[in-house]
């Protein structure tokens, strides 16, 4: 089905055309109808699947289609929908997608995140802004100051909302719904279901009194892409560094995205890579914004080839077509490595997802295959015999914690 059969303008169209884009994804072929007719939706979709074009789309078809009908009205600091996404890198690329998908329109958006100064957003907020994408803590500062109002908002989004429970931010929602008008239309988007992500759709529910909102869920479990090639190597943890600048050189990566647990670990592993003649970059909670967007632009351009990443750092980052993640550090959390491989072959192009393993990761490996219900494929490099060998998982394990 092409986008043309979705009941968008041809404004818009025009963008996606643009852009590329041939047909609607599977989560954009469901949302796009729902959110059109004016309903709550909460939707489960992974990064990758594009749910951002699923609820912009929509929500700029009903802005643009009341602007012609009305005129702009529009006043001073006032916002007409909220993206709330937990990162401010999200928040950028949200805002980036919005730009790129309205570009024929005359609607506006802006970003707000923290970490930069927030003079420029006020003055942007003067004049009042059709879709604002925000994290939420600089939403709420903005709101304190008065530097902007909510009473004529229609449309709430929440972006990544398992995210922004992982990340602390349930308090701040609420702070925010509470502020909003009661009449609006709500939109949740998350990678899994959590019952604390329940309890914020539920909370959603409450602000209508006539229709409930619509489930939709494109990944009923979240599961990997098919295009993702996985594999691990067992490695004892003194030989990770090596064993990466080997497998970099060895195979000739293009481009890597490597996770690792720690901020000084990150900047450490740089510096080693750097010892064997490979010029890799790290991005971290303690960069600054500026730095952190600088590492990004030559991370994504293609002028920077190995990223090095903290998982709080790296998520929300839309790199686009990228070939390969590497764990340098398993997560602890199963959806935490759903989530991150989820980062290669998006959207139909494919990529490969690499993990190190050591000894002490047994029981988070045997979480994440036990979730994926699968055993990941494993390689030996020639060069690299472990001294502390990783049993094989067992795949129905759950933790003590959960039990
Ligand atoms: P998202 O899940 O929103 O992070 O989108 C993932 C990637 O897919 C982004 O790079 C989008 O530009 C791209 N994308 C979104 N929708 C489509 C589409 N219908 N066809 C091709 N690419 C798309």
């Amino acid at each position: 089905m092409p986008f043309l059969n979705l009941g968008l303008c041809n404004s818009i169209l025009q963008a996606i055309d643009d852009l590329g884009y041939t047909a609607p994804t599977p989560i954009q072929k469901q949302a796009i109808p729902i959110i059109l007719s004016g309903k709550d939706l909460i939707a489960t979709a992974q990064t990758g699947t594009g749910k951002t074009a699923a609820f912009v789309l929509p929500i700029l078809e009903t802005f643009n289609l009341e602007s012609f009908n009305k005129g702009r009205t529009l006043r001073g600091k006032r916002i007409r929908a909220l993206i709330l996404t937990p990162t401010r890198e999200l928040a950028v690329q949200v805002a980036a997608s919005v730009a790129a998908y309205s570009k024929h329109l005359n609607l506006s958006s802006l970003a707000v995140y923290g970490g930069v100064d927030s003079e420029a957003q006020k003055q942007r907020l003067i004049e009042g802004v059709d879709i604002l994408v925000a994290t939420p803590g600089r939403l709420l500062d903005l709101a304190h100051q008065r530097a902007l109002h909510f009473d004529e908002l229609e449309v709430l989004v929440l972006d990544e909302a398992d995210r922004m429970v992982d990340m602390g931010f349930v308090d701040d929602i609420y702070k925010i719904i509470d502020r909003l008008p009661k009449a609006r239309q709500n939109l949740l988007f998350s990678a899994t279901m959590t019952d604390d992500v329940r309890a914020i759709a539920f909370e959603f529910s409450d602000s209508k009194t006539s229709s409930p909102a619509v489930e939709i869920s494109t990944s009923p479990k979240a599961t990997t892409a098919p295009t993702i090639n996985q594999w691990l190597i067992t490695v004892d943890k003194d030989t990770k560094s090596a064993l990466l600048s080997h497998l970099i050189n060895e195979q000739q990566w293009d481009q890597a995205l490597i996770f690792i647990e720690k901020k000084h670990g990150a900047a450490k592993l740089v510096a080693q890579l750097a010892k064997r003649g490979i010029q890799a970059d790290a991005i971290h909670g303690d960069k600054s914004q500026a730095m952190r967007e600088k590492i990004l632009a030559d991370f994504t351009s293609g002028k920077l080839k190995y990223l090095v990443a903290t998982g709080v750092a790296a998520r929300g980052l839309d790199i686009g077509e990228l070939s390969r993640v590497v764990n340098y550090d398993l997560p602890f959390k199963p959806e935490e490595y759903i989530h991150r491989i989820g980062r290669t072959g998006r959207a139909g192009a494919t990529g490969e997802a690499i993990s190190f393993v050591a000894m002490g990761d047994f029981k988070n490996l045997c979480a994440i295959e036990s979730r994926l219900n699968h055993i990941i494929d494993r390689k030996e490099i020639e060069g690299f015999p472990v001294r502390k060998v990783v049993p094989v998982s067992i795949l129905n394990y759950v933790r003590k914690s959960e039990r």
